[in-house]
């Protein structure tokens, strides 16, 4: 984090267009740019057009700009000639909202800090910043608000107490990192489609399995989950009732069917504890203190990076469960559980391979991560908005969810 300040001068012969009367500020109005230029041509270009749109400073990822004075107003907040917004708001406009990305985050990140810089200076409190909505009714700064307003308040907040506050949902290499509070697992068995609530994604991987007429899945690897509303079909409970107490389903490698490749092997499972922090372990035991696990393809341990051929092919992984395709990965950094998602871009078809994913998560603090099932059975829903996927529809067996 940082940031250069710089003051680009407007001509006063533009002053009777762009900021004509004399202020004293009041509030900061928070805007996004909706567009994908740096804060220099933001600026730039406010000042060289002759239209009654105005701000005081556009942020980017680099640079804090000032194109107006503080004892001048800006046209900004779409709330008239003598609207409080326009009259006595320090508008201020976060660069690159319009395609997000790295770019919108850090200059996101700058904003936070220059605001709570311009609040330490008049000794205001955080109610003095508001947003471009709360003048006008315009959905803006739009991805600020996507991504939390209160979020980005509590970013500015930590700044002024002098620490820096880690975003809890960014992007980064095409992928979106979410920080998932109260983590939980429950089992499902139906269309994907079927996925309720504001977070969740397909969990676990599984086989099909055939008992009498009924066809249904059982879990592969480990897997401790709530049954939730889930009904056991009547002539499959021989099957599936010994696992199943206290609402709770507890299926592990030693229980998997004869035809699963991790029967009896030691495979990467993220385990949620009782009471204590999450972690990911190697084991085909799941240990009595355990909530929820679910195992994965492994993809960082113990902060690096694996080797196929001898760690994940040898715990039963076959190569085309990390193609390029779309994938859902849980990550465990300080003792917190995170959601990773999106498309596999690597050149080669193995995404573990070519260092693809490595490259994008080395430097991201990440004690493990694993890989959940992917493609067809891709499926994920963040603050209630469905991630593009696949196109297919498959069953799943068990699904993720926080909140
Ligand atoms: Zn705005």
């Amino acid at each position: 984090m940082g940031y250069k300040q710089i003051t680009i001068n407007m001509p006063t012969s533009k002053y009777g267009i762009k900021c004509p009367y004399s202020m004293v500020p009041e509030c900061i109005v928070v805007h996004n740019t909706a567009n994908d230029a740096s804060a220099r041509n933001e600026i730039k270009y406010m000042q060289s057009n002759n239209k009654e749109v105005s701000f005081h400073f556009a942020i980017d990822d680099k640079e804090v700009v000032q194109g107006i004075s503080l004892i001048r107003n800006g046209w900004h907040a779409g709330d008239g000639a003598n609207g409080k917004g326009n009259r006595t708001g320090v508008g201020i406009e976060i660069c690159y909202s319009k395609s997000g990305g790295t770019r919108f985050i850090e200059a996101e990140k700058n904003a936070a800090a220059f605001i709570a810089s311009l609040l330490d200076t008049y000794g205001w409190g955080i109610d003095r910043v508001k947003k471009h909505q709360d003048f006008s009714g315009k959905y803006c700064p739009h991805r600020t608000l996507d991504m939390g307003w209160d979020r980005f308040l509590k970013m500015v907040e930590g700044y002024r107490k002098g620490e820096e506050v880690k975003p809890e949902d960014y992007t980064k290499g095409g992928l979106r990192f979410v920080k998932c509070k109260n983590p939980r697992l429950v089992y499902l068995d139906a269309d994907k489609k079927k996925i309720t609530g504001r977070n969740g994604c397909n969990a676990d991987f599984f086989g099909n399995y055939k008992r009498g007429k009924t066809t249904y899945t059982l879990p592969r690897g480990n897997l401790v989950c709530d049954m939730g509303s889930y009904q056991v079909p009547e002539d499959v409970r021989q099957d599936l009732d010994k696992h199943i107490g206290a609402g709770k389903l507890w299926y592990g490698c030693l229980d998997n069917a004869a035809d699963s490749q991790f029967r009896n092997k030691s495979v990467t499972t993220l385990i949620i504890p009782k009471s204590g922090k999450p972690y990911v372990a190697d084991t085909n035991m799941i240990p009595d203190n355990v909530k929820y696990a679910v195992s994965g393809v492994p993809c960082v341990r113990k902060g690096d990076d694996v080797d196929w051929h001898n760690y994940v092919n040898r715990q039963g992984w076959p190569a085309d469960t990390v193609r390029n395709t779309y994938h859902n990965w849980l990550g465990v950094r300080d003792g917190e559980v995170w959601l990773i998602t999106g498309q596999s871009k690597a050149k080669s078809g193995n995404m573990i391979y070519g260092m693809w994913f490595w490259d994008i998560v080395k430097d991201e603090g990440f004690d493990d991560i694993l890989k959940l099932d992917g493609g067809g059975s891709y499926y994920c829903k963040i603050d209630g908005k469905v991630m593009p996927g696949s196109s297919g529809w498959r069953q799943i067996n068990a699904y993720f969810a926080w909140d």
